[in-house]
């Protein structure tokens, strides 16, 4: 099996179109959605559309759960708060009811996926370092696991203690335990500004980052077209 893991698309359409391409023509068979799938860009209907009929397994991301919870919104800053109040008006009550029923993490296969944190998942705590990917192996049943949430693709390793190490292509080894931040599909903030997403081969116990291209320009144009922030726009140059 090849899994094609990806999350953090945030509405941008052009990207993920451009993964799901690549993903294609590298022959995955799967797909898991790691959550994020509103949020920040232009094409929030159009995304959820895309997620919903590829019937993957998917869990929420906090941006889900600000979009579609009953009550107003709150406890993100000014630009986050207004993309979603902007996503809000445009999702309808069943793309909601769809985003509301997401699971906080679920179990594939062999391995666990989880958009912030497996120790407090409900808080929406960022991994950044090796000390606190530590707090999330503790509750690590199984032996890989994938989250998103910081919008850096990372790997952490943890065998007698937990490290960084490189990430292109990890050979996975028994009896180490392994957490990958999969990166942004839609708005990577580690300085690159293509889409990120990882592959997962069960046959080779490989697992892969990839980084695809897009129509960055049109995803721009359309941020402003729809009259969200100019700061949304530019960042998605940048990659930060
Ligand atoms: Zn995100």
């Amino acid at each position: 099996m090849r899994f094609a893991i990806f999350g953090d698309i945030h509405a941008n359409l052009h990207a993920l179109e451009a993964v799901l391409a690549d993903s294609r023509e590298r022959k995955c068979s799967h797909y898991v959605c790691m959550g994020d799938i509103v949020g920040y860009n232009a094409h929030p209907c159009e995304c959820v559309d895309i997620i919903r009929r590829l019937e993957c397994p998917t869990i929420k991301g906090n941006h889900d759960e600000q979009a579609s919870m009953l009550g107003e919104q709150d406890g993100f800053n000014a630009l986050a708060g207004e993309a979603i109040n902007w996503t809000r008006q445009r999702l309808s009550d069943g793309d909601k009811d769809w985003l509301r029923s997401l699971r906080m993490q679920r179990q594939v296969r062999d391995f666990t996926i989880v958009h912030a944190t497996l120790d407090t998942p409900h808080k929406w705590g960022y991994i950044f370092n090796p000390l606190d990917a530590a707090a999330s192996f503790s509750y690590q049943l199984t032996s890989l696991c994938f989250i998103g949430h910081t919008h850096s693709p990372r790997a952490y390793v943890k065998d007698r203690s937990v490290r960084v190490v490189p990430f292109d292509t990890v050979d996975l080894t028994p009896g180490r335990k392994y957490l990958f931040n999969v990166g942004s599909v839609g708005q990577p903030r580690d300085g690159d500004w293509r889409a990120a997403y990882v592959i997962y081969d069960t046959d080779t116990a490989k697992v892969t980052l990839h980084r695809v291209e897009y129509d960055i320009a049109s995803a721009q144009k359309d941020i402003l077209e729809a009259g969200l922030s100019k700061r949304l726009a530019d960042r998605l140059a940048t990659g930060h």
